[in-house]
């Protein structure tokens, strides 16, 4: 092709995406939608930046803990939990993309619910934030399937043989948070003391909660 007609500062950029932008597609593409809304007067810069200050500070397993604690303590809350669990986790003021289709599965003494994504990484991020590595890593993804006890068993995790272990495959389209056993000893915390004690792998299955004394 001839160069007179083509934007030579272009050249070494154009590999399929155009523009000779260091921004990719999607990037330039929010950007702009960034810079128009504001200019309209449809969102205030500043919110903007609570809103990206959210999701890579303030999301995390500290909010699922709390769906978790609630339900410990409110047994009517609990069944509105496992009944439905995305408008359950609302009423905390939870949610969010990743959290559109939540299912929460309770720990028994019969059954222990241990989640993973076979496919690739889903995860429920409203309630648990960004996912550990080793759940992104195919050892876990596979092993968790194949043999659950023994990947408990490589978290520190034992649990009596009549416990039937439960396996959750979460997909985009629905992702699973385990509800865990209250410990013994926690009659007198209150809410956040309970909260406290939900560990973010208690809530994936590849944990329990604390102890009082453990938490302490
Ligand atoms: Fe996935």
């Amino acid at each position: 092709m001839a160069a007179a007609d083509h934007d030579h500062d272009h050249e070494d950029h154009d590999h399929g995406h155009g523009h000779g932008s260091e921004l990719s597609p999607i990037e330039a593409r929010v950007r702009a939608l960034e810079s128009l809304l504001v200019e309209k007067g449809y969102v205030e810069p500043a919110a903007l930046d609570a809103l990206i200050e959210r999701y890579e500070h303030q999301v995390g397993p500290h909010n699922g803990a709390r769906v978790v604690a609630r339900a410990w303590v409110d047994p009517a809350y609990r069944a509105r939990l496992l009944a439905d669990a995305t408008p359950a986790i609302a009423e905390l003021g939870i949610g969010g993309r990743g959290g559109e289709h939540m299912v929460v599965v309770e720990n028994t003494p019969d059954t222990h619910n241990l989640v993973v994504c076979t496919l690739c990484s889903c995860y429920p991020w409203p309630v648990l934030g960004l996912p550990p590595v080793w759940y992104k890593a195919p050892p876990y993804r596979a092993r968790a399937v194949i043999d659950p006890r023994g990947v408990l068993a490589e978290f520190g995790v034992t649990l009596p043989d009549t416990t039937r272990i439960t396996v959750w495959d979460s997909t985009a389209e629905t992702r699973f948070m385990v509800l865990p056993m209250r410990p013994d000893g926690t009659e007198t915390l209150d809410e956040a003391g309970l909260a406290a004690l939900v560990t973010r792998d208690s809530m994936i299955g590849t944990g329990l909660p604390l102890s009082p004394e453990a938490a302490r």
